[in-house]
């Protein structure tokens, strides 16, 4: 911090839309887990970014690869090919069920075009009236006005309506809400393959499976927002692999680019090639710098260990916190999977938040009640015994 000037952050609340209540802390620098905000001290993160630096802060591989592309080309739009996004999108298909990507800027955009490929995919096969998508109370989907309308949470979308029509709610992990909600105006059900805005909540075993059969049945075109839950998060590369269940369509981003802006939505062949020249488009979607970074990603997740370790860790994060409950009244419960926690707890979190902050560990809320850790992948094992550490005595303190 320079004398003599004001600190970033009041500049911050000068020039800056109060869309955030930003924190008292500004981060000018990161290494694998570490933090260093301007005052030179340094943190342990547990947040990555909201779930986004996979690898850490600072990856060499990755800093090389987007410093090499800067200085090659950044931009060059979508009416031309581009060597970056062309491996981007043979990764992704190679490590998927995937065979057709569509390259966009974020989570939000990535569902909006996945709800429209949805509703095209219906019309062309079906003709107009089935347009409706079933989502889930508690989820998350984005901010754009249809992705706003398809969350299933009150203080997402109150005060912009009318929210965009079609758009219907079954309980999460309830697959008899599920088959009385639908009807023939559907044509697709959007779902978290583990909730993560929503508080971290993992359905019952079965309940993807059963969605996928309920599509089956109708026609439906199933897509998994696997923005929080791909890239590795829960020890493996996408979420659904732990059950052996595959949607139509799968959109990502957080992990995606290590920390770049990177949105992708990831198809079958049936489904993804609907989207067809002027129905859908982004400006910068998939362009040679983002790619170039998250064919890094990718190449370290699939080939690197890191998913490995998002398992290996996760199972030590869990084994340490069912410790610390055993002997903790505040947790309520622990949920989740890899590297993808969260910690119930019978209390407000943000105090816990700001305890953890001062002994200088950074991590999140997932709602009012539920501590939420997303490290990066790359996470040690004296790095978590450290995480470990200091939530319990910062849940001691009361
Ligand atoms: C973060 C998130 C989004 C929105 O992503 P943005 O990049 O912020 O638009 C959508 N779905 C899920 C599950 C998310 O966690």
């Amino acid at each position: 911090m320079q004398t003599g000037e004001p600190a970033w952050i009041e500049r911050a609340e000068r020039v800056v839309m109060p869309t955030y209540g930003r924190l008292p802390v500004t981060f000018v620098r990161g290494e694998g887990c570490r933090l260093w905000d301007d005052g030179g001290r340094s943190y342990l993160d547990l947040a990555a970014g909201i779930g986004c630096c996979c690898l850490g802060h600072g990856h060499p591989r990755l800093t090389e690869a987007i410093a090499a592309q800067a200085a090659r080309l950044i931009q060059v739009s979508n009416l031309y090919c581009c060597e970056p996004m062309v491996a981007v999108a043979e990764q992704l298909c190679a490590h998927s069920f995937g065979d057709r990507v569509f390259f966009c800027n974020s989570g939000a955009e990535a569902n909006e075009g996945a709800i429209k490929l949805a509703r095209k995919r219906s019309r062309d096969r079906f003709g107009p009236g089935r347009y409706r998508t079933l989502a889930f109370h508690q989820s998350f989907h984005g901010r754009t006005l249809a992705t706003l309308s398809a969350t299933g949470q009150e203080k997402v979308w109150k005060g912009f309506e009318p929210t965009v029509e079609g758009f219907d709610f079954a309980d999460y992990g309830d697959l008899d809400a599920v088959e009385a909600t639908l009807t023939d105006a559907h044509c697709a059900i959007l779902v978290e393959p583990i909730q993560g805005e929503g508080g971290i909540v993992v359905p019952p075993a079965g309940f993807l499976a059963g969605l996928r059969r309920l599509c089956d049945e109708r026609d439906l075109t199933l897509i998994f927002d696997c923005v929080q839950t791909g890239m590795g998060r829960t020890g493996k590369l996408f979420c659904h692999q732990h059950e052996g269940v595959t949607p139509d369509v799968m959109t990502l981003a957080k992990g995606l680019g290590g920390g770049v802006p990177i949105g992708a939505i990831v198809a079958t062949e049936a489904a993804g090639t609907v989207l067809t020249p002027g129905t859908h488009a982004s400006t910068f979607g998939g362009n040679p710098l983002v790619c170039a970074a998250a064919r890094v990603v990718l190449e370290l997740l699939t080939d690197g260990g890191v998913v490995a370790n998002a398992a290996a860790r996760g199972a030590q994060l869990f084994d340490g916190l069912a410790v610390i409950a055993s002997r903790n009244e505040a947790i309520r419960e622990v949920r989740g999977r890899g590297l993808m926690v969260g910690v119930a707890l019978d209390r407000p979190v943000a105090p816990i938040l700001d305890r953890l902050r001062a002994a200088g560990v950074i991590a999140l809320p997932a709602g009012a009640q539920v501590l939420r850790l997303l490290p990066p992948l790359v996470i040690s094992e004296a790095e978590v015994a450290e995480a470990l550490g200091a939530v319990e005595q910062a849940l001691s303190e009361g």
